[in-house]
């Protein structure tokens, strides 16, 4: 995109937003419950594939105009946050935007537990240790509450989307003041006014999904790399998987406002962006008036200065030829995909609703690797899921081996209310899938250990992020491939990419000594 579609782009974006239609001619920050009355339309259902399945394609609105309503500018003055993320990066993310909002209300952030006036739990709710985790820490909350009463304490992310968990924190948590959805983030501001005022809990859970809010405010952890969403939702209705429910359907940012905030992040010096959805791979299929898909996406992202480009999750279903080809073209794109498989048997493949097959992966992988020959693979594999057998346990195995992973975040099956895979019978023992879990992981651990031995003795380029937490003498960065390194280095260093030798691997990092080079380079 050359300068002049820059500016006709941002020029058209402003129209856009001056252009609202009567029912949305309040700017958002003074719209009221009221006005948002239709997206209530089915709060507090139990998540319902049927229902979700059939969720419209009404148009997904994009606004500009976010701000903090004048009442609560100023309304957290003197007094400090806390937010306990748990879960997938879309988390992690969510949390810079809620730290950026109270930021702007005045609060300062501590990691002090006792310090905190507001403390958010922002949740994970796609297995059920994690909601265990959660349903733990707003128990070690209570007696906190009891010393502290202003303290406000509010539950967000995804198990707030769930009315089950709503219900029993309402019952049996009392301590909990606020709790809100994924898709009222930026109500943030009103929620907490309300939870100040209010004697009774507050509750705001919308689940049909929100607008796309563009301009919300943003604490970033760290100035060296940088999550960037660029969808929300997913539509993929994975027969095990909560995420549609509490996502939402899939709404794709549009391309400039991505591209504004990429060359915003490079101007500012950082060094690595990862692109974020639930599923990447899907952007622009949601799009009505232009045709730009992924791979569309990558190719403009490619040409920003920024060194390094990561995106994460892509699905197999969509990973069409045009998106290997932009892949292949390299540059800040780096040749590490993580591409999870979840089974190697194309019977269970078919009843998780993945829409691949054992063959069709593994033809994918094919395709790919003859595109980018030095191209490194991870994975995400499920376990146990209802009534795998030891057979169909066995075809992820091969797979596992016949792909060559260098990695997998490997899990067990967890059932989760109101997926489809959740009713099903299942007749294997927890201990036997315990059991396949550590066959499966001492294969990943193998096949870790070893693609680490192969750096021994080579140069990677490692983007340096600061001290180890085990040694401050030692500094660790990530390379190109996302590997840990572990070397000594002058702390000047930090935030820039440099020629490291390995000099011994170990099974999840490797060791290494800066060459001289690009010391000079950089003191
Ligand atoms: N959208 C991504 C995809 O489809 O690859 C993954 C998103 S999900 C947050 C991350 C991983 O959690 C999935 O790839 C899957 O392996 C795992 N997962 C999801 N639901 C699960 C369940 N009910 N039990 C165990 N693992 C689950
Ligand atoms: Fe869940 Fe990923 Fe499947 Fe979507 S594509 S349903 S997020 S596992």
């Amino acid at each position: 995109m050359n300068e002049q579609q820059r500016k006709e782009q941002a020029q058209i974006k402003q129209a856009a937003s001056l252009d609202r239609k009567s029912d949305q001619d309040k700017p958002l920050s003074e719209k009221t419950t009221e006005d948002f009355a239709h997206y209530f339309q089915t709060t507090y259902e139990p998540p319902d594939i049927r229902k979700a399945r059939k969720r419209g394609r009404d148009k997904v609105e994009v606004h500009y105009d976010f701000t903090i309503p004048e009442k609560v500018q100023q309304i957290g003055k003197g007094k400090k946050f806390l937010i306990r993320t748990y879960g997938c990066q879309m988390n992690e993310h969510d949390t810079e935007v809620m730290a950026g909002i109270l930021t702007e209300m005045g609060y300062e952030t501590t990691t002090e537990t006792e310090e905190a006036d507001v403390i958010l739990l922002n949740t994970c709710a796609i297995r059920e240790n994690a909601e265990n985790k959660v349903f733990g820490e707003i128990g070690h909350l209570k007696p906190l509450k009891l010393e502290k009463p202003d303290l406000i304490i509010g539950v967000c992310g995804c198990m707030s989307q769930q009315e089950s968990v709503v219900n029993k924190i309402l019952q049996k948590h009392q301590q909990v003041d606020l709790i809100f959805g994924t898709h009222n983030i930026h109500r943030l501001p009103n929620l907490i006014e309300e939870a100040m005022f209010s004697k009774a809990q507050v509750v705001e859970v919308w689940s049909k999904e929100g607008d796309i809010i563009e301009n919300l405010p943003k604490v970033r952890h760290g100035k060296i790399k940088a999550w960037v969403n660029i969808m929300y939702g997913c539509d993929k209705f994975c027969t095990y998987c909560i995420v549609p429910m509490t996502r939402g359907k899939e709404r794709s940012r549009r391309p400039e406002d991505i591209i504004q905030e990429v060359r915003h992040l490079a101007a500012q010096g950082y060094q690595e962006v990862t692109l974020l959805g639930q599923n990447v791979n899907a952007y622009g299929k949601d799009f009505e008036d232009i045709d730009y898909q992924f791979g569309d996406l990558l190719d403009d992202v490619r040409k920003i200065d920024i060194p390094r480009v990561r995106f994460t999750t892509s699905h197999p279903r969509d990973f069409d030829d045009h998106l290997i080809e932009v892949l292949a073209k390299g540059g800040n794109l780096l040749d590490h995909i993580h591409l999870p498989v979840q089974s190697g048997s194309s019977h269970i493949l078919r009843k998780m609703n993945r829409k691949y097959t054992r063959e069709s992966y593994l033809e994918l992988v094919d395709k790919i690797k003859a595109a980018i020959p030095n191209v490194t693979l991870t994975t995400d594999i499920i376990v146990g899921f209802p009534n795998e057998t030891e057979e169909q346990f066995e075809e992820t195995m091969t797979l596992m081996e016949e792909v060559g992973f260098e990695s997998a975040y490997t899990f067990i099956y967890s059932p989760r209310e109101g997926t489809p895979a959740a009713a099903q019978k299942d007749e294997i023992p927890e201990e036997v899938k315990k059991e396949r879990l550590h066959r499966l992981n001492a294969l990943v651990n193998k096949q870790s250990r070893e693609s680490m031995k192969s750096y021994e003795g080579k140069v990677v380029k490692v983007l340096v992020e600061g001290e180890s937490k085990k040694d401050d003498t030692v500094l660790a960065g990530y390379t190109e491939k996302n590997k840990v390194v572990n070397f000594k280095g002058p702390k000047s260093i930090i935030g820039t990419i440099v020629d490291v030798k390995v000099t011994e691997a170990k099974t999840w990092s490797l060791d290494g000594e800066l060459m001289k080079t690009t010391v000079e380079v950089n003191e």
